[in-house]
């Protein structure tokens, strides 16, 4: 379906918790996280109703998230169900990566094709400043299970921080001449759960052409304006999602854990699809997708994010 402004929706970002085992600094709080009733959550049963319906309006892509989606105890079941539903024909899902030991293969065997794992940087004591919980070591065991899993795109997500990992752009990039893996440099976003940055820490990701001359341009996919290093068996990206947003082109609609539709990452605006049956979503959809705004406005280190929801509530 299109919207509004001609835009056609095929892409659905779908949250199945907003619980985590690491509490990155720019994305929650330490403390102080409510855990939802069971009441409040979307049932397994509801989700696949949801990507039915979206899929009815024409949406081909779907992206599990959260939250980590791989906490969530039913997470192979959505998955298998989510990859089985007619009119999908590209799921993935977005991981810290720390339960892929355990679940890559397993995520294989339901149909999913690609993976996205974030890591923000290669040293163990900044890995663990910057998740407080978690250990890198983890994460990079997660990452090699991806990779003998055989998944067909594997991409690495490094949020760039001023004073955190600026200084190891050059390293991250060298991820891709070592696997067969895109590495993302992604804008830090002023979102409600990230209070620990100074706007200092917010810097455009064309830092990351200044530091690394050599990357020779590709063609762009999606959001990520793409590049590579020579020799390198994956690209390595950009996604610019404050300096130059990229809102002409969205093709995407998110469904937080509780149940809402977000017509736009960074607005307040959602409609509630708990307790519909699939007409009913169907309809809810519709009124998203026509109330999507032409763009989220003014971004940037000193004007917030208007939605009051930190990104484990939204899904990234
Ligand atoms: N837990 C999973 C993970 O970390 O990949 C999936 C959910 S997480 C909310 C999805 C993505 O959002 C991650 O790549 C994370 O780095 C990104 N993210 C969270 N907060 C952000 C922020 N303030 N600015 C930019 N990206 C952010
Ligand atoms: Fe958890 Fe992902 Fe948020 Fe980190 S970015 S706290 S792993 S949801």
């Amino acid at each position: 379906m299109q919207d509004t402004l001609g835009r056609s929706i095929t892409y659905l970002r779908l949250s199945v918790t907003e619980l985590c085992s690491l509490r990155c600094r720019y994305c929650m709080p330490a403390e102080g996280v409510t855990k939802l009733a069971h009441s409040e959550l979307l049932t397994e049963e509801e989700m696949i109703t949801a990507v039915r319906a979206a899929a009815s309006l024409g949406v081909t892509k779907v992206r599990i998230t959260g939250g980590e989606p791989l906490t969530k105890p039913n997470i192979l079941s959505i998955c298998r169900q989510v990859c089985a539903t007619p009119g999908i024909s590209d799921t993935g899902i977005t991981t810290n990566g720390l339960a892929l030991p355990r679940y890559a293969a397993a995520l294989m065997e339901c149909g999913l094709r690609r993976v996205n794992i974030s890591l923000d940087t290669l040293r163990e004591d900044r890995y663990r400043y910057i998740t407080r919980l978690g250990s890198l070591s983890d994460a990079i065991k997660g990452i090699e299970s991806a990779l003998s899993a055989g998944f067909d795109k594997i991409k690495l997500n490094a949020v760039l921080i001023g004073g955190f990992n600026d200084d190891e752009i050059p390293a991250l990039a060298a991820l891709t001449q070592r696997w067969p893996v895109d590495v993302r440099f992604i804008e830090l976003m002023p979102m409600s759960g990230n209070t620990e940055f100074p706007p200092e820490s917010y810097m455009p990701v064309s830092r990351v052409l200044e530091a690394l001359p050599a990357l020779q341009e590709e063609e762009s996919d999606g959001v990520a304006r793409l590049y590579r290093l020579p020799g390198a068996m994956g690209c390595v990206g950009l996604i610019s999602a404050v300096s130059q947003h990229f809102c002409g082109t969205c093709n995407r609609i998110r469904i937080t854990a509780d149940g809402h539709i977000k017509p736009c990452l960074h607005s307040r605006e959602e409609l509630c699809l708990k307790g519909l049956d699939e007409a009913g979503m169907r309809e809810r959809m519709i009124q998203a997708i026509l109330a999507k705004p032409a763009s989220h406005g003014v971004l940037n280190a000193f004007t917030r994010s208007s939605t009051p929801r930190s990104m484990n509530q939204i899904g990234g």
